[in-house]
């Protein structure tokens, strides 16, 4: 832009700022968001690669700001996590999936398994296991039906505790996954120590596995070490039928990606994935 006379300093600094403004979300955002129910949960499903059944469900958060529009989760997310409001977002996500798990159920569908993303801010809180528990309690869910993703990184910051607070939760039924495999500082050797049932790989890994054969060996190697600790893979990402068959020949247990659905609202689920008992 051309910048001329003595006004251009109030010129530029007056853009910055407007530039700045649309951008920015600030915290008390977030919790107007929380207050007046803003906040939706979207499903993606998890796909069996052999049979192509919906074994399950990951909720994935949409804030539709209403000035905004929608807002990214990648945005708000890391922001929630520094301001700590990310736990009442976390509290609200826990018990969404549960009360939707369990609407689903009243209207006569068939259970399903669904995964929601905790962060490490809140899996590091000490009375997180309890929320849960009571969450449980409150809604009448089967602990069995609940899977908790958890990224590497977040079991990596404070791993002693985060293990107390994951074999709290297996006990009580859930399941649990590592989030985003590969991505991390965690070693392989750190796998066996975590109480888990699922590895995710990362989807950087997966999309790009046709393209570059480094990832295609990681892949690879991802699965047969997950399987040799007795755990089950999902792969992300999945975009089309060509990575899916290299998923197919590794042996790879689940994928979850827009080859076979995107995260879909709660209604679509219930019309096009669930079964009816
Ligand atoms: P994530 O947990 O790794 O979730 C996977 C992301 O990949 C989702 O983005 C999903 O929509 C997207 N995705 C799924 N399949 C494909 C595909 O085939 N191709 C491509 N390009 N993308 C695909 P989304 O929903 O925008 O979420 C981004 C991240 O925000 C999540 O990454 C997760 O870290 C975080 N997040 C989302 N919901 C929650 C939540 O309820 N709580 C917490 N703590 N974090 C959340
Ligand atoms: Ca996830
Ligand atoms: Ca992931
Ligand atoms: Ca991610």
């Amino acid at each position: 832009c051309k910048l001329n006379g003595r006004n251009h300093t109030l010129f530029f600094s007056e853009t910055m700022e407007e530039d700045y403004n649309e951008n920015l979300i600030l915290d008390a955002d977030i919790r107007k968001a929380l207050y007046n129910k803003e906040f939706e949960l979207y499903y993606q499903p998890q796909i069996n690669v052999i049979t192509g059944e919906v074994i399950g469900l990951e909720a994935l958060i949409r804030w539709m700001h209403p000035k905004k529009g929608p807002v990214s989760p990648a945005k708000f997310i890391p922001l929630a996590e520094e301001s700590g409001v990310i736990t009442q977002i976390g509290e609200w996500v826990i018990r969404e999936a549960c009360q939707q798990h369990q609407t689903w159920l009243k209207e006569g569908y068939e259970p399903i398994r669904i995964a929601v993303n905790v962060s490490a801010i809140e899996l590091q809180r000490t009375d997180f296991s309890e929320k849960v528990r009571s969450i449980l309690t409150e809604t009448n869910m089967d602990p069995h039906f609940l899977e908790i993703e958890i990224t590497e990184n977040s079991v990596m910051q404070n791993t002693e505790e985060c293990i107390l607070t994951m074999n709290c939760l297996r006990k009580m039924g859930i399941s649990l996954s590592i989030d985003d495999f590969g991505t991390g500082y965690s070693s392989f050797g750190y796998l066996k120590q975590f109480p888990i049932n699922y590895l995710k790989i990362d989807q950087s890994f997966v999309r790009s596995a046709l393209k570059e054969q480094s990832s295609a060996a990681i892949v690879k190697a991802m699965i047969q070490l997950a399987h040799n600790f007795g755990l089950r893979v999902v792969a992300e990402g999945v975009e089309d039928e060509a990575i899916l068959s290299l998923l197919k020949a590794e042996n790879c247990d689940f994928y979850q990606g827009y080859f076979y659905s995107k995260p879909i609202r709660a209604v679509d689920i219930k019309e096009r994935i669930l079964k009816a008992k």
